[in-house]
C-alpha cells in the first residue's frame, strides 16, 4: 500500500506527501505553502523529486516558486498558463509516471474549469481530487457550470469503490452536518459522523475517505437517489429533479448552509 502522508497547512489544507520505494525522493501534491513542506522533507530526510497540481487556486499552488528554486522538482499540473513552473501540462487521458507509480489524469473542471485529478488504479487504487470531491462534500463552483460538474463528479464515482479520496481539505464535519440536513435517516451518514467526529476530537485527519464511503453518504454523489431528492423537497430547495438541477439545488443550499 503507497503510504501517503499529510502535511497540515493553512487552517485545513492537506498537502500530501509520498516517496519512493526506498523512501529517499518524496512527490507532494498541491504545495499551496513551501514552509511546512520543507519542514517535513528536512524531518525525514527526503529529497523532493516531483510535484502534481490539481487547478491554479493560490492555497494549491504558492508554494511552488521557492519549491522549484531549492529542489527543481518535476511539477505536472493542468494546461492553464495562468499557473506558473509547470514543466509538464496534462489533461484528460494523459498519464504521468511519479516515483515508480502511474497516474491517470482525469479532467475534472466546475470548481475551476482547468481542474484535473490524479487516479492511480491496481490492487491499492487512490486519487488526488484536490477540491473537486471533498469527504461528505464536494468544492463550490467558482467557475464552471452543474451539468459541467456533476460530470466531474460521475467521472470520479465511477471509479472503483475502494478508491482513497485524498481530497485537500479538511471539511469533513461541516460537510456531514449539511448532509444531514439533507439526509437525515440515511443510516451509513449518522455512523460516518459519530466516527468522523471521534476522528477529529484526537485531532487526526478524516481524509482520505473511500469512494465506497461517498457513494453512501455524500449528497453530491447521490443527485439520483430518491432520499436525497426527498430530503431537497422537505427543505424546499429543490430546483427540479433532472440530476445537474438536482446537482444545483444540493449545492445551492450548501452555499447558503448555517448549520
Ligand atoms: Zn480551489
Amino acid at each position: 500500500m503507497l503510504d501517503i502522508q499529510p502535511i497540515p497547512a493553512f487552517d485545513d489544507n492537506y498537502i500530501w506527501l509520498f516517496t519512493d520505494a526506498a523512501g529517499e525522493r518524496a512527490c507532494v501534491v498541491d504545495p499551496g505553502d513551501a514552509a511546512p513542506v520543507e519542514q517535513a522533507l528536512q524531518a525525514a530526510g527526503l529529497q523532493l523529486d516531483a510535484v502534481l497540481i490539481t487547478h491554479h487556486h493560490f492555497d494549491h499552488v504558492g508554494g511552488l516558486p521557492q519549491l522549484r528554486e531549492r529542489h527543481a522538482p518535476r511539477v505536472y499540473g493542468p494546461d492553464n498558463p495562468a499557473i506558473e513552473g509547470i514543466d509538464v501540462r496534462v489533461g484528460q487521458g494523459d498519464s504521468v509516471e511519479v516515483l515508480g507509480r502511474t497516474f491517470e489524469v482525469l479532467a475534472v473542471p466546475g470548481h475551476t474549469l482547468d481542474h484535473i485529478a490524479y487516479f492511480h488504479s491496481g490492487d491499492d487504487p487512490l486519487v488526488f481530487c484536490g477540491d473537486t470531491l471533498f469527504a461528505g462534500g464536494c468544492g463550490r463552483m467558482f467557475e464552471g457550470q452543474p451539468a459541467q460538474m456533476l460530470a466531474s463528479l460521475d467521472a470520479l464515482a465511477a471509479l472503483p469503490p475502494a478508491t482513497r479520496v485524498y481530497c485537500a481539505h479538511e471539511y469533513t464535519l461541516a460537510n456531514l452536518r449539511f448532509a444531514r440536513a439533507v439526509e437525515p435517516e440515511n443510516e451509513a451518514l449518522q455512523a460516518r459522523q459519530a466516527a468522523a467526529e471521534a476522528t477529529r476530537a484526537r485531532r487526526a485527519p478524516t481524509v482520505p475517505s473511500t469512494l465506497a464511503d461517498e457513494l453512501a453518504t455524500n449528497p453530491f454523489l447521490r443527485c439520483r437517489e430518491a432520499p436525497v431528492i426527498a430530503g431537497l423537497k422537505a427543505g424546499e430547495q429543490l430546483q427540479g429533479e433532472a440530476p445537474a438541477q438536482v446537482f444545483a439545488s444540493v449545492r445551492a443550499w450548501k452555499d447558503n448552509f448555517r448549520g
